[in-house]
């Protein structure tokens, strides 16, 4: 401040007579004028920190302060937001090293083709998008509240009878395709016809597919069920699988899977109920809803179900698992009208979350 005063004294009378020739009188009250400005602009800053140091006017400069800080930060803020490539790259490693599990998790929602998260659905809905990524931790902590959601709505599961092994399988190959009333009257009918399982083993296909002719596609199931019953006596020399029940679930498995028309289903089926070995059978209802609450992906096929959901319920909880979601998928979720207002599982389901943001809960029935 002193430099600037005593260097404008110093051209003030230096400069003064030439400019005077040069410029007149008016050109000379011009720079007088200027020069006066410069001074008072710096002079003032230097007033305010006087007076702000005797405490006159700090509420004023802090509010300054205050502005230039938010400036400061906005601009920061627009940098850290990707603001040129710098920008990108430093927000984008920032966010990486931050969040490490969600940066994790989004290839594999996108290979099950899950939607991206609406942006601020949950303040649409007022539901909690949590479930959108599962991780597996969270997945198998949505089977657990699954099966305590739908135990409250639905009781607890009553395990069905124990059946033979041998029993059970051709009951299952008979349950393919079909509705239980249809399957067990078949069933019946066959137990009724023949005596036992050697003379099945032994009669025509015609007159197996005439017994079981009620649980459909009899043409076809007749000759399986056949094919079955003569690998049995040929492997074990008798008619009875209860070896099975002995053996490492995987183990037989791979024993079932050998037989015509037996797929993970019927075997999961056979293991689960006759063997009480924890396999999950993963029927059409279980598909469905599995699909649908997003703890598969929505083109994961059944067989491959199987697999992925088998790493998610845990071995205590694949009975009620299995009969749960049956319940509930005869029930409120449905094949074509899912009954998702009256669903105790819409928070934790992304189809119902999905139907919910999108509008269309409005038209299902309740
Ligand atoms: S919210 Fe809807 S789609 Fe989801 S499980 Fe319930 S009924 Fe099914």
């Amino acid at each position: 401040m002193i430099l600037v005063t005593g260097l404008n004294t110093y051209l003030t009378l230096r400069l003064a007579e030439p400019l005077h020739r040069g410029l007149g009188q008016a050109g000379i009250h011009v720079i007088s004028r200027v020069l006066g400005l410069v001074l008072l602009a710096l002079a003032v800053p230097f007033v305010l920190n006087g007076l702000a140091a005797a405490g006159i006017v700090g509420g004023a400069l802090a509010s300054y302060d205050d502005a230039a800080g938010v400036a400061r930060r906005s601009l920061r803020r627009r940098g850290a937001a990707g603001v040129g490539k710098r920008g990108l790259r430093h927000s984008s490693r920032r966010r990486r090293t931050r969040h490490p599990r969600r940066a994790r998790e989004t290839p594999r929602e996108s290979l099950r083709g899950g939607r991206p998260r609406a942006r601020g659905a949950d303040l649409k809905t007022g539901i909690s998008n949590s479930s959108c990524r599962h991780s597996s931790s969270e997945m198998r902590a949505v089977v657990a509240g699954i099966c305590r959601r739908l135990g409250k709505v639905y009781g607890p599961v009553e395990p069905p009878e124990q059946w033979p092994v041998l029993d059970e399988l051709i009951a299952t190959v008979l349950s393919q395709n079909t509705s239980d009333a249809n399957s067990s009257a078949g069933y019946e009918e066959l137990r009724r016809r023949f005596r036992d399982w050697d003379e099945v083993r032994r009669a025509s296909p015609e007159r197996i597919a005439g017994a079981i002719r009620q649980a459909g596609l009899a043409n076809r199931k007749a000759p399986r069920i056949k094919a079955i019953l003569q690998r049995v006596f040929e492997d074990r020399g008798e008619l009875s699988l209860e070896f099975l029940r002995g053996l490492p679930a995987r183990r037989a498995e791979e024993y079932l899977a050998r037989f015509p028309g037996v797929g993970p289903k019927t075997v999961a089926c056979v293991l689960l109920f006759a063997c009480r070995k924890p396999v999950l059978p993963v029927d059409t209802h279980v598909h469905r809803l599995a699909q649908r609450i997003g703890l598969i992906g929505k083109r994961t096929s059944a067989e491959r179900a199987h697999e992925e959901l088998a790493r998610l319920v845990p071995p205590k909880r694949v009975l009620e698992f299995h009969l749960q979601l049956i319940r509930h998928g005869r029930t409120v979720c449905g094949a074509r009208k899912p009954q998702c207002p009256d669903c105790p599982l819409l928070d934790l389901c992304r189809e119902g979350r999905r139907r919910l943001v999108a509008g269309e809960l409005a038209d299902s029935p309740s």
